[in-house]
C-alpha cells in the first residue's frame, strides 16, 4: 500500500456508447455501481478537497481507506447515471465544470460533442452534497495562451460559478490536463487554493496543491487495474 490519498478521475458515466475519443473514457453505470460499491464495502470514505490539502500540509493524519472522486468536464451524464449510484453509497464527488458551456455540449471532445450538465442539474447535484470546480471557461489548452486570456479562462470562469452556485469555487482542474509554472502562478494569484493536475499517483505530505495528482479512470480497465490504480496510484507495476 502506497501512502497518500487517490484522486479518481472519471468522465463519462453512461450505458450509451458515444463517438470519438471520449468513448474510451467511458464507464457503464454498471462498472461504476461495481466500483463504488467494492469502495463501500471495504471501508472507503470520500473526503473533500478541502480534507486532502490539510492532509498534504500536515494539518490532518494521513489515514487508510480515504478517496476523492473527480469527474472533469461535467457531462448531462453525471446527474443521469453518476449521482444516483454516489448517492446510494453516501458518496460525494467534485465535478470540474466548463462555465462557457453549461447546458449545452463538449464542443472540445474529437469526433463527437456530448451534453453537459445544466444549472437545474448542477443544483440538484449541490443539494447532495457533490462539490464544484472549475475546468475553464471554455476548456482551451491554457499553455498556449497569452497571460490575458490565459487569466480570463481562470478568472471569469470562477466567477460564474461563484455567482451560479452562491459559495465560493477554490478548485481548478487543468483542460486537457496540461499546465506550466505560468499557468500555475496565475490560478494561484486568481484566488483558487489548489489544481488537479492529471499527473498519476497518490497525493502525499508536501504534494504541490498545484499539480494535485489523479488517477484516470478508463472505460475499459479491468478490476485488476481498479485494484492498481486504488492501491498503488497507478496501474502499472
Ligand atoms: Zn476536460
Amino acid at each position: 500500500m502506497i501512502k497518500g490519498i487517490p484522486v479518481f478521475m472519471y468522465h463519462k458515466v453512461s450505458p450509451n456508447r458515444v463517438e470519438g475519443k471520449v468513448e474510451k473514457l467511458r464507464v457503464t453505470p454498471e462498472k461504476f455501481d461495481r466500483q463504488m460499491s467494492y469502495l463501500f464495502n471495504h471501508g472507503y470514505k470520500t473526503v473533500t478537497v478541502e480534507e486532502l490539502i490539510n492532509f498534504c500540509e500536515g494539518r490532518l493524519p494521513l489515514t487508510e481507506r480515504k478517496i476523492i472522486l473527480s469527474f472533469d468536464d461535467g457531462y448531462r451524464d453525471n446527474f443521469l447515471y453518476a449521482f444516483p449510484i454516489l448517492q446510494k453509497y453516501n458518496f460525494t464527488a467534485i465535478v470540474f465544470l466548463v462555465s462557457g458551456c453549461i447546458g449545452s455540449v463538449s464542443e472540445w471532445d474529437e469526433g463527437g460533442a456530448e451534453p453537459l450538465l445544466n444549472w437545474e442539474e448542477i443544483k440538484e447535484m449541490g443539494r447532495g452534497g457533490m462539490e464544484f470546480g472549475s475546468h475553464g471557461h471554455s476548456h482551451r489548452l491554457l499553455p498556449s495562451l497569452s497571460g490575458e486570456e490565459m487569466r480570463q479562462e481562470i478568472e471569469q470562469s470562477k466567477s460564474i460559478l461563484e455567482k451560479k452556485l452562491g459559495k465560493a469555487v477554490k478548485f481548478f482542474s487543468y483542460p486537457w490536463g496540461k499546465f506550466d509554472e505560468r499557468v500555475k502562478d496565475i490560478v494561484g494569484s486568481c484566488g483558487y487554493r489548489a489544481s488537479f493536475s492529471t499527473l498519476p499517483g497518490k497525493n502525499g505530505r508536501g504534494e504541490d496543491p498545484f499539480a494535485l495528482k489523479r488517477i484516470l479512470i478508463r472505460g475499459y480497465d479491468s478490476r485488476l487495474y481498479f485494484l492498481l490504480n486504488l492501491k498503488l496510484g497507478r496501474s502499472r507495476i
